[in-house]
């Protein structure tokens, strides 16, 4: 019989003390962001949006970055997190598989974002800047941010994505215990709410009207700067110490993955746990790499590779990278995190480079899933999280078929505690599929004909 335990740990002392910076490996560098009119935006163009110390990690392309101490202090209330063996998912699904998950979910705020909330609030602070503001679209960002605001002392304010506000009425009362400011998106607060609340009066909103709100407000005042959770460089770095983490832990039980896996909704955790295993394929090794998302917004499956704002206003400069159009508004489904029109540039980058796979699924299926990992292990996973499971699942099954052992490492991103009426949802019947129809799709990326190519 295994002696392997059921959670790998590592002391606080092995938690990494640098992030991996994916830029040093590239074999073809990242497309530079852009103005409309194709030139390459400078760090000044930035500069009232982001702290400069910021901007230089997001342009860095220095290998290894110090985690500062007060940093990696702060991160110490939860980290290392625990790597498990899902021995109990192995037997209900007959595998020769071993299946291992990284555990994000034991984070104050439930996921793996405090991982950069705290290292942006941070590095604001540092800068001098009193006051962050941010979008968010299930809460799980702005939750962990407001909490990170409050442990470095600044403030907080949230836009928050109207459908989420109205279906998650808990989320935003945690953001109000860690002392934040959360208000739906579209608001009257800014011009490009009051615009959009004018057109279309019952809009459900959409990451991307909130990030214009939130970036609106942050231009006009000096001691304000913008927060993103996901999508930009330096926000998949400081994610790598997941990944960076669980190959240690992975090395102590003997073990490397030949599969990696996890959902994308703007690719923050699918880069944290991957990118220190691209950085092994990149120099050799062999190992296939997933990222899953749903089959209602299928970015890097079905949206092309285009220069694309970020938000709906185009306040941003614009991202190489996947994109069903920054005016997507994404059906209501209920994997809130996973419905952002675009794709990081960095993962959009290595899937362009053919280093990653990727795959949509459908919502049915994903909650299945959720409700078996939930009976096996006993955790229930956010609704986002149920994406990684159901591709863990898929792989776990061939594995069977094929009779082979292989080793899949999965992110477990974050816990549904507070995605429950998703659930009650799903058990009651009301949750179907809905894949995206090719029209609405079309229509979206109308909007990007005047958008210069990625070279
Ligand atoms: C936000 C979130 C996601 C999706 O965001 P990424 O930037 O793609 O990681 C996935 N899972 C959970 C639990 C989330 O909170």
């Amino acid at each position: 019989m295994s002696t392997e335990p059921t959670k790998i740990l590592l002391t606080e002392d092995e938690m990494p003390r640098q992030w991996y910076n994916i830029q040093a490996d590239l074999p073809v560098p990242l497309p530079p962001p852009v103005g409309m009119n194709g030139v390459p935006i400078g760090p000044d163009d930035l500069a009232r949006v982001f702290p400069m110390n910021l901007i230089e990690q997001e342009m860095s392309t220095e290998r290894w970055i110090d985690i500062p101490d007060e940093i990696q202090g702060i991160l110490k209330l939860w980290r290392p997190s625990p790597l498990y063996r899902a021995r109990r998912l192995e037997a209900a699904l007959g595998t020769p598989a071993k299946i291992y998950y990284k555990n994000e979910g034991v984070s104050p705020a439930g996921s793996h974002k405090p991982n950069t909330a705290v290292a942006q609030a941070w590095y604001n602070k540092q800068f001098g800047i009193k006051y962050l503001t941010t979008e968010t679209g299930a809460g799980q960002w702005g939750s962990a941010l407001a909490m990170s605001c409050k442990l470095v002392g600044i403030e907080c304010k949230v836009f928050m994505v109207r459908i989420s506000f109205d279906q998650k009425p808990f989320r935003k009362i945690m953001m109000k215990t860690w002392g934040a400011d959360c208000i739906p998106s579209p608001s009257m607060e800014t011009a490009v709410g009051r615009k959009i609340l004018s057109e279309m009066p019952d809009t459900p909103g959409s990451l991307a009207i909130a990030i214009s709100e939130a970036i609106e407000q942050a231009v006009e005042r000096e001691d304000t700067r913008y927060a993103l959770g996901s999508v930009l460089n330096h926000v998949m770095m400081h994610q790598t110490i997941i990944g960076l983490e669980a190959k240690k832990q992975l090395e102590k039980v003997g073990r490397y993955p030949d599969v990696v896996i996890g959902c994308a909704g703007g690719g923050s955790n699918f880069a944290g746990i991957s990118f220190p295993f691209i950085c092994d394929k990149i120099h050799g090794k062999e190992v296939r790499i997933i990222a899953t998302e749903p089959e209602a917004c299928p970015t890097l499956t079905r949206g092309p590779y285009v220069y694309d704002a970020g938000d709906v206003a185009k306040m941003t400069p614009l991202l190489p990278m996947h994109s069903l159009g920054h005016g997507f508004i994404p059906p209501a489904i209920h994997a809130g995190g996973l419905r952002y029109h675009g794709m990081a540039p960095l993962v959009s980058h290595v899937r362009q480079l053919g280093l990653i796979e990727a795959n949509s699924l459908p919502q049915t299926e994903c909650y299945e899933a959720a409700l078996l990992f939930a009976h096996t292990e006993g955790f229930i996973p956010a609704p986002e999280t149920s994406h990684a499971i159901a591709e863990t699942i898929r792989e776990a099954k061939k594995a069977k078929e094929e009779g082979k052992e292989k080793v899949i490492l999965m992110n477990w991103s974050g816990h549904g505690l507070m995605d429950l009426q998703g659930y009650d949802a799903f058990m009651s019947g009301k949750i179907s599929d809905y894949p995206l129809p090719e029209e609405m799709l079309q229509r979206s990326l109308d909007a990007l004909k005047d958008h210069p190519p990625v070279a």
